[in-house]
């Protein structure tokens, strides 16, 4: 019955389209453009989306050689074909008349943006002898690595570990998200990894602080909260705005900013002295409930109402609220969670909560991730191996000692000194580029990042751009800080290019695939294309014994049984339930 369908299908498209082609050619030979749907045979391929951090699965439609159409790809478990406006206008990404077109060799002063045209061999030839140049007086450490978007797995984990430099970092991580990871490997003894794992779909009372739903672009989020809200969930925003998701709660607190850890600690007191915690989760999950208990005795509603402008009431009435709803009900994680400097203890805080509520492991509360299972490419080991943090470490990898690079030193971010521990600090290693401290780093590879709108202060990142010895830009657009680069290598777009599997934790796990809908436009290049030909001069040549990204994702999918024509015949996304 399903084949007979299937057949049906294909032969009514096929119908469909030779039927329409004699359309589409009439119109032209009327003067009038058809449709791009009736103008050729469209073509599919399988992605995912760039236009931010999610990642959704997504259909790319292309007529003729050029890209018309990105859909949902309804084979994404979390998407549900759904795309958001910003997903969509990745066609207009793809064809921006702006793009950096050809590779860039500086001519004028440093940050002033002037630039001679240069073919690729020239531009990595250039870059692979300064960085031997620099090697060869300051060791690999000396040149970092700065990288964010998807394709950053090149340019800060595969080039930097196959390098040596232990210095390679992520916005992303020092900036954005490492609080609530740190917090909650100390807490619950697991990152949050990736995306927040709160089940959405059965979730009665969802609390949010800081969370800005319905004013970011995270198209899974808005449909999951939209849903739960319409069959009745609960919810509470805690936020001095009156944003978007606190004109849809039940209970606004517009809390004073940067108080948010006294209203978390009068929480768990209030959880604690009116007996509404889960007893029996507490007992058999948990550990040292009576040192909290005493700890938080004294941080009484009455105590956070003077700090945080809310009244003694509406924390008491919203930490019962909570309570009412447990362990359906939730703390939700946040994503970018980096304020005030106590961020780490905050969202130790908001976990704490989410443990009395009963909600870790629970139906309704906070599922705990599944990796899915994939083999990584078996490459020769780094000269830095994983816990250098933001080089090949996820969370939790790191070990006491940082993992020194091939001269013996660690990384320069301060790391055990001005902070305890976690991914790279890219902020931090700003200042090592200008006072040579703990020592000098003299080039700088910047994939994806604009240095200047990313990094708190500019000047001083400026000033630290004028003192190395190389700068580097891989880019799409001409970013700010590109002006700033030595050398430009301009990078196709997430729809021009294979990449690494999109491989992440989730409620159900999946392998996702990256193809290129159409060739890279201009005389550019995708970003394995260019980790590898610098890597051959740099006489990585161990490290790159691939031809080219196919070969990679074929070598990694055999230990799921697939490869990646097989996994575009599947639809682009494989599930492992
Ligand atoms: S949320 Fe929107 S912009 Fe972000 S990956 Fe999904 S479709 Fe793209």
């Amino acid at each position: 019955m399903f084949l007979g369908m299937s057949s049906l299908a294909a032969f009514a498209a096929l119908f469909f389209q030779r039927a329409l082609r004699p359309i589409g050619n009439t119109l032209a030979r009327m003067g009038i453009r058809a449709p791009w749907h009736r103008s050729g045979p469209i073509d599919i391929s399988y992605t995912t989306c760039d236009m931010c951090p999610w990642r959704c699965g997504v259909i790319v439609k292309t007529v003729n050689g050029v890209v018309h159409k990105i859909e949902g790809n309804p084979n994404d478990p979390k998407r549900r074909g759904m795309l958001c406006a910003r997903g969509q206008a990745g066609v207009s990404f793809l064809y921006d008349p702006d793009r950096l077109k050809t590779p860039l060799i500086r001519t004028g002063e440093r940050g002033s943006g002037e630039f001679r045209e240069a073919s690729w061999d020239e531009a990595l030839q250039y870059v692979a002898d300064k960085m031997v140049a620099i090697r060869d007086t300051d060791g690999p450490e000396a040149v970092a690595f700065f990288g964010h978007t998807s394709g950053e797995f090149w340019f800060t984990d595969y080039l930097p570990g196959a390098w040596g430099s232990p210095n390679a970092a992520k916005p992303s991580s020092s900036i954005c998200t490492s609080p609530r990871e740190e917090a909650s490997l100390l807490t619950v003894g697991r990152p949050i990894g990736g995306h927040e794992p709160v089940d959405w779909d059965a979730i009665q009372c969802i609390t949010l602080i800081g969370s800005h739903i319905g004013e970011d672009s995270r198209n899974t989020v808005m449909q999951d909260f939209a849903a739960a809200r319409d069959r009745g969930a609960r919810l509470i925003a805690v936020d001095p705005r009156f944003s978007t998701a606190a004109m849809k709660s039940d209970h606004w607190l517009p809390i004073k900013p940067g108080t948010d850890t006294a209203l978390l600690l009068a929480w768990i007191n209030v959880l604690i002295t009116e007996d509404l915690y889960d007893a029996d989760y507490v007992a058999e999950w948990t550990t040292g409930f009576e040192e909290l208990t005493a700890h938080v005795s004294q941080y009484t509603p009455a105590w956070a109402a003077g700090i945080t402008d809310l009244t003694e009431n509406q924390i008491r009435e919203t930490a019962r609220e909570m309570a009412r709803h447990a362990p359906q009900s939730a703390i939700v994680p946040g994503r970018h969670v980096t304020w005030y400097g106590n961020d780490t203890q905050r969202m130790r805080a908001v976990y704490i909560v989410n443990a009395l509520l009963g909600a870790w492991g629970r139906r309704g509360g906070l599922y705990l991730n599944k990796s899915p299972y994939l083999e990584a490419y078996p490459h020769p080991p780094f000269l830095v191996e994983g816990g250098a943090g933001g080089c090949s470490a996820e969370p939790g990898e790191e070990g006491d000692d940082l993992p020194p690079g091939p001269t013996g030193k660690t990384r320069a971010d301060g790391a055990r000194t001005k902070f305890l521990r976690g991914p790279t600090a890219i902020q931090e290693l700003i200042d090592p580029m200008i006072t040579g401290d703990p020592y000098p780093i003299r080039g700088l590879v910047v994939y994806g990042v604009n240095l200047l709108h990313t990094i708190p202060n500019p000047e001083r990142t400026k000033e630290a751009l004028r003192n190395l010895d190389l700068v580097v830009a891989i880019d799409v657009l001409p970013q700010d800080h590109v002006d700033w680069a030595d050398v430009v290598l301009p990078e196709a777009t997430y729809l021009e290019r294979h990449d690494e599997l999109w491989a992440l934790g989730h409620k159900t796990p999946y392998i996702a695939l990256r193809e290129p809908a159409v060739e890279p436009l201009h005389n550019t290049k995708p970003g394995w294309w260019m980790a590898r030909e610098l890597g051959l001069k740099l006489g990585l040549d161990s490290f790159f014994r691939w031809e080219d990204a196919t070969e990679w994702i074929d070598k990694r999918l055999i230990s799921v049984g697939s490869s990646a024509e097989k996994l575009h015949a599947a639809g682009g996304i494989i599930v492992q339930e």
